[in-house]
């Protein structure tokens, strides 16, 4: 019987404290997935160096000298997480890969359950966050607001999962049909469809080292996200342009009206004309520009119009 050839990609961005124990314990955990026979022996570990400033690429390299499963490829600067991420993904060859970030926050004892349910026909697998228990409260309630947001602005999410996943081959292959730049993977990854499933875990407190994300990577990543997913922004512009227009010249109307029948002070009506007409001129030819701008987005993204799934021929 074959077995599946798993990859486990995890970017690394100055992460030299924890590493040689995040090591450890996947390489423990491939082991004893292969005695058990649900992954094959040619599985391996990617380490994706993001521009590392510290001794990460150096840990990565003498580990790989001595340990089969350690594979590592070094990226020649800081891209990011979502970028680093891609790398491994589309350098490297497996039947099925799992994204894990470094620090192992992420409980690893749910990587047998991924792959049972990917030798069930699953080939994503959400790994899904139970409680938010280990998190600040302004972790928790502005990650809660950023998925409402998201939902608001049309954007798909899977609720408290982050970028823990089982991709299946064929599901890499159809994400990186996805030619945008502004990639934010988490909503990319529910547009690729296939039959998909969740498995749910404790996310733990970083063991080593500090965050990669501070608040102001945070904010840029949700920005992120709603500009490059969401129209929604601008077509609100059309919407309160028209609105706005409509109003104006109610207010326009009124104004003429006034002046013919009330003493009105001089030159009140002429300038009240013209600002009411033009304020709302302006606004409605923003949201006009606005709409075309909405689909020169979509079409620059260049997504794939549709992913097969099955054909019979
Ligand atoms: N990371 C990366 N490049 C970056 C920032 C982060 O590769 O520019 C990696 C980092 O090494 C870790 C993962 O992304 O493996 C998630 O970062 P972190 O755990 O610091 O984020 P948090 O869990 O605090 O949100
Ligand atoms: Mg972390």
């Amino acid at each position: 019987m074959k077995t599946t050839d798993l990859a486990i990609i995890i970017p690394c961005f100055n992460e030299e404290e924890i590493l040689p124990k995040t090591i450890k314990k996947l390489s423990d955990l491939l082991s004893s997935l292969i005695k058990k026979e649900l992954i094959s022996k040619n599985s391996k570990l990617v380490f994706v160096n993001d521009g590392s400033k510290d001794n990460t690429w150096n840990i990565i390299e003498k580990e790989h000298k001595k340990n089969t499963f350690v594979k590592g490829i070094s990226l020649s600067r800081n891209f990011g997480h979502q970028e680093a991420l891609l790398a491994g993904l589309y350098t490297t060859k497996a039947d099925c890969f799992i994204t894990i970030d470094a620090d192992l926050q992420d409980d690893i004892n749910v990587i047998k359950d991924m792959i049972k349910q990917f030798d069930n026909g699953y080939e994503i697998v959400y790994g899904v966050r139970k409680k938010r228990t280990t998190d600040s409260f302004f972790k928790r309630n502005s990650a809660l607001m950023f998925y409402k947001l998201m939902k608001l602005l049309g954007v798909e999410l899977v609720s408290n999962h982050a970028d823990f996943r089982l991709l299946s081959k064929r599901a890499v292959e159809a994400m990186s049909e996805f030619k945008e730049k502004n990639l934010f993977l988490r909503a990319v990854v529910p547009l690729v469809g296939f039959k998909s499933t969740n498995v749910y875990y404790d996310r733990k407190k970083r063991e080593a080292g500090t965050t990669k994300y501070p608040l102001k990577k945070m904010i840029l990543f949700a920005l992120k996200g709603v500009s490059s997913f969401s129209a929604v922004p601008l077509h609100l512009i059309t919407l309160s342009g028209v609105l706005i227009s409509t109003l104006s010249f109610i207010l326009m109307l009124w104004t003429i009206f006034a002046y013919f029948n009330h003493s009105t002070i001089v030159g009140w009506a002429s300038l009240m004309s013209v600002i009411t007409f033009f304020s709302g001129i302006t606004i409605l030819f923003m949201g006009i520009i606005g709409e075309y701008i909405a689909s020169i987005f979509i079409e620059v993204k260049n997504r794939p119009l549709y992913i097969i799934d099955k054909n019979l021929d």
